[in-house]
């Protein structure tokens, strides 16, 4: 029988000084004089390797040769302070089982720096490089500390569908869903697709958004979230925006846009305050790959701070709460405004704001986070609640620098004639929706809710600047492997 394994994690931590171990994982590198290997292995559960020394005469070079950069062992052995710089323990192998070898000739990933574009072609196998291991735990860490805020304050986490009929936010953004045989789709006398033929008897998507059935769990529970996939059929191919993203929507009863905004910054803050507090070694390592990208950068594209200190920025200041009627102003007056050097020049209000914009507020303007709220009702959804100046909804946008928009939320329209006037305004079918509108219907409080994009949340974290970097596998417009 094979001994229990010991992850180097809990080893590097405790350092069981004379313990005998045995240890599991995948060879980073090896370096061999003429009488001992130094093995560097990693086995997941941390960033940090371990050294495994072995004896050359004792194990052979017939079995070391096997020893490889991606190659997987067993060692086992006694754990004995390190002599050398660079680590505390070391484990002088007793034993050394090689379960999988890892052909130099063939295996992509070797000791040397690979893109992140070439490890995004062999997204198979990058979540082995030292990179894309810290984000997956990161990642990790950030989805616990999620469930974590809401549990600890009494939310309910809620499963909403992800099959849905309802297409009332997605213009078109919607993935659809079906079995029909795509080359002989059923048609009426009209000639229309025929979805009564089709497998719910209607049409289906998948969900852009859990919020409306989400709404529908606030009238009964108060205080719900939903954590789960999304889906956008949006052709837009940025840094910023999946395909396939997670999101985290809280939808509370009772809470006015005020509350929304305190809930949402307090959750923003626990998050990166978790990440200090678990994930220390992971964003430490992080930290210094971004540095070391951005010697490769012009000094004008350089961070300002550390990612540390980006995090430790958004932990103390309050975030700056702005209406969209200042931004505008201050938009309007902006220097690359009046130098025409935005794309998308503002010229009055009413104008929606594009990222070049949100980023000019968070990092030149006010230079932290910002809250926009109060939009315009006309560029914002229909379950916004309108505000007594007859132009405004009470929105919520939360800003976050090098990424623009992070949340996207609302107090929403309680009042029934109020809402359903805005629907029959944008052409929203009052009748198909009825099942909402039954929460308006009957018992209908002030609620309010927002959307949090957990990759986005992910970038800031880890201070990548690629969204498809911090999903184990990227769905992306043409890009669907693995
Ligand atoms: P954007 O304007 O950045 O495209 P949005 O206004 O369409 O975002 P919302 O509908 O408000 O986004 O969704 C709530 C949150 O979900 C956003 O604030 C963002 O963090 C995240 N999000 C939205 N679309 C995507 C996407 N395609 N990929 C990843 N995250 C997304
Ligand atoms: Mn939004």
């Amino acid at each position: 029988m094979r001994e229990k394994r010991t992850k180097i994690q809990e080893v590097l931590a405790r350092e069981p000084i004379g313990e005998e171990l045995t240890l599991m994982g995948w060879v980073r590198t090896k370096r061999a004089s003429k009488n001992v290997a130094f093995i560097a292995l990693n086995d997941g559960s941390t960033i940090n390797n371990i050294q495994v020394v072995a004896d050359v005469e004792k194990f052979g070079e017939e079995l070391l040769k096997k020893v490889t950069t991606g190659a997987s062992i067993a060692a086992t052995g006694k754990l004995v302070a390190s002599q050398g710089a660079g680590q505390s323990c070391e484990l002088i192998a007793e034993s050394i089982e090689v379960f999988g070898e890892a052909d130099p000739e063939k295996y992509p990933l070797q000791p040397k720096k690979h893109s992140l574009e070439f490890l995004r072609e062999i997204a198979h196998l990058r979540l082995r490089t030292n990179t894309f291991s810290a984000i997956m735990r990161v990642r990790h860490a950030m989805a616990f500390a999620v469930h974590k805020f809401f549990n600890d304050k009494g939310f309910f986490y809620i499963n909403t569908p992800i099959i849905t009929s309802s297409d009332a936010e997605g213009a078109g953004e919607a993935f659809k869903v079906t079995n029909f045989e795509l080359d002989a789709i059923p048609r009426n006398a009209e000639g229309e697709v025929d979805f009564k033929q089709d497998f719910f008897e209607k049409e289906a998507n998948l969900t852009v958004s859990g919020q409306l059935e989400g709404e529908l769990a606030a009238m009964a529970l108060a205080e719900v979230y939903t954590f789960g996939p999304t889906f956008r059929a949006e052709n837009s191919n940025t840094t910023r925006h999946l395909a396939e993203f997670w999101m985290i929507e809280p939808e509370m009863a009772f809470y006015d846009l005020k509350d929304n905004m305190d809930l949402a910054e307090e959750m923003l803050k626990y998050l990166v305050q978790h990440a200090l507090d678990n994930c220390a070694d992971d964003l430490a390592f992080l930290e210094k790959r971004a540095e070391e990208e951005d010697k490769n950068k012009p000094q004008a594209e350089r961070a300002e701070m550390t990612l540390t200190e980006r995090l430790k920025f958004v932990l103390e200041n309050d975030f700056e709460r702005v209406s969209y009627t200042e931004a505008i102003e201050i938009l309007k007056r902006s220097k690359p405004n009046q130098k025409k050097k935005f794309q998308y020049l503002i010229e009055e209000w009413g104008a929606d704001l594009q990222s070049e914009h949100e980023r000019f507020l968070v990092e030149k303007h006010f230079k932290k986070p910002v809250i926009l709220y109060n939009y315009p009702r006309d560029i914002k959804a229909f379950y916004m609640r309108q505000n007594d100046d007859g132009k405004t909804v009470g929105a919520m946008d939360i800003l976050f620098p090098g990424i623009g928009e992070i949340i996207g939320g609302s107090q929403r329209e309680e009042r029934m004639d109020k809402l359903t006037e805005r629907m029959e305004a944008m052409n929203i079918p009052v009748e198909e929706m009825s099942w909402y509108l039954d929460t308006r219907r009957f018992g209908s409080v002030p609620h309010s809710g927002y959307g949090l994009g957990f990759e986005r949340m992910i970038l800031f974290v880890t201070g990548m600047g690629n969204i498809r970097d911090v999903i184990p596998f990227p769905r992306t417009p043409g890009n669907c492997e693995f």
